[in-house]
């Protein structure tokens, strides 16, 4: 029976993530100190082969046992959780990805770093290939996130090159689905649930600014399928279907049948304008690509119990 071991397994993709190795008869060490996440994420698990550690990776991480794979997820990830903490979430993606990579050295384990499209920045080119260097503004208040997961790969080819680690690294784009916090701050939580109070959806900017959204059942597919390759270079994992925010907003409208109306408020520094994955590497390296459409994910989305929202009627 195969170990894993989920860091950030307590939060939206680590949970989902815990769920699908259990399925696959794997043992799960869910790794988290609830900073973003919350035990509610997991305690539907009732799977006597798994455990959860409550514990900060900034901190050295020993564990006892063969592990067989790292999925390495620890680190805020919504704008407002690292604008909130800054110098945290530098140290997670420095000494955290230190403390995974070490773990994964010693027990000589496959390891995944949950890497972003916010390496690319506000991209220059578009839509954007993994060989794309990016556009990052490093001293902005995104810098902090944007840094920290670009040190992360640096530090993620390090330990292949030079230690011989079975390392990867997946590019997640915006990706969505159950569990997301109601008040995270990200754009689709964020629309279902002022559209379910039928509140005013907040559109930053003046909503022209396009993102990819890919639905968490085909991302943790595309994740189980990299971990397994031997590839070690970068892949995007993303749908590319393109959307502007405010053609988001106004879907999120129709799928809860809301009567709320569009807001505008200010653009965030350094917002990116454009975003959206090539994902011509994962298609050909994995036979992988994204299946639920939009609309259909946004429905299973707002159907889906929420600790802070009452499930939406399709
Ligand atoms: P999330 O906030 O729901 O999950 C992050 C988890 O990491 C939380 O459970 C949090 O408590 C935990 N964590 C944070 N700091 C920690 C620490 N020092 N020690 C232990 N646990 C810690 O966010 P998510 O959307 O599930 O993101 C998971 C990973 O995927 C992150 O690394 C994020 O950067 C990456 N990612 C997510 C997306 C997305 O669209 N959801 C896009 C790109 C990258
Ligand atoms: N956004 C918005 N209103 C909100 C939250 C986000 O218009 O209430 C915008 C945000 O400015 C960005 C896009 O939606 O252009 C996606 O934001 P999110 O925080 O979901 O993810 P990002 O891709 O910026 O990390």
């Amino acid at each position: 029976m195969a170990t894993s071991i989920v860091t950030g397994g307590a939060g939206f993709l680590g949970s989902h993530l815990c769920d699908r190795l259990l399925e696959e008869g794997h043992r799960v060490i869910c790794v988290d100190n609830l900073d973003t996440g919350t035990l509610e994420n997991i305690e539907h698990i009732r799977d006597p082969g798994f455990v959860f550690l409550q514990h900060d990776v900034t901190r050295h991480l020993q564990l006892e046992g063969p592990v067989d794979y790292v999925f390495h997820l620890a680190s805020p990830a919504s704008p407002i959780d690292y604008l909130r903490l800054p110098l945290h979430t530098l140290k997670v993606g420095s000494y955290g990805t230190h403390n995974a990579l070490g773990l994964a050295k010693a027990k000589r384990a496959r390891f995944m770093l949950a890497s972003t499209s916010e390496v690319y920045g506000d991209p220059k080119e578009h839509p954007q290939p993994e060989s794309y260097w990016g556009h990052v503004n490093p001293i902005g208040p995104r810098g902090v996130y944007d840094e920290a997961k670009r040190y992360a790969e640096a530090l993620t080819m390090a330990y292949h090159r030079q230690q011989g680690v079975d390392t990867h690294i997946a590019r997640i784009f915006n990706t969505y689905g159950p569990r997301m916090r109601p008040h995270d701050g990200r754009a689709i939580p964020t629309f279902i649930r002022q559209a379910s109070e039928h509140k005013p959806l907040t559109v930053f900017g003046d909503g022209s600014q396009t993102r990819s959204f890919c639905f968490v059942s085909d991302l943790i597919e595309g994740l189980r399928r990299l971990i397994d390759d031997d590839y070690h270079l970068p892949v995007n994992l993303g749908n590319p279907g393109e959307y502007t925010i405010l053609q988001l907003a106004e879907e999120i409208i129709r799928v809860t049948n809301s009567t709320s109306e569009i807001v505008y408020e200010a653009l965030p520094q350094d917002d990116p304008a454009v975003r959206q994955p090539d994902i011509t590497v994962a298609r050909e390296l994995l036979a992988w690509a994204p299946t639920v459409e939009l609309g259909e994910g946004l429905q299973r989305t707002v159907a889906a119990p929420s600790p802070e929202r009452a499930p939406v009627a399709p």
